[in-house]
């Protein structure tokens, strides 16, 4: 993936080969949904993606670089809490450093069903 992305492989607890972790990472949940939804919405929709596990930290530097090479918001609801990404940043971060003026979603009203 452009955008500076490399692969955290120290976060897949199999004994493979590298290339083989690299795998794995790449066939996580969240990216396979957000695959999907690349190929079915137009290309301002933002994405919401729910799953009932966490996100792994390599998952959570993957989308957070997707929202930004994208130009799209990305809203992944895990087992903990949402995680709310625009502009190669996680917008949680964001509020914390006062750099956005509305919480969620950019003041559009969506919905994750
Ligand atoms: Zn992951």
């Amino acid at each position: 993936m452009e955008g500076g992305y490399v692969a955290q492989t120290k976060y897949v607890l199999q004994n493979v080969e590298q290339d083989e972790k690299v795998k794995l990472l790449n066939g996580h949940s969240e990216r396979l949904a957000m695959s999907y939804v690349l190929l079915v919405t137009n290309d301002t929709t933002p994405i919401c993606i729910m799953k009932n596990l966490r996100v792994c930290s390599d998952c959570h530097t993957f989308i957070k670089l997707a929202s930004e090479l994208l130009e799209r918001e990305i809203i992944v609801r895990d087992a903990k809490r949402f995680h709310h990404f625009r502009n190669g940043f996680h917008v949680k971060k964001l509020r914390d450093l006062g750099r956005v003026d509305t919480p969620f979603f950019s003041g559009k009203r969506m919905s994750c069903s």
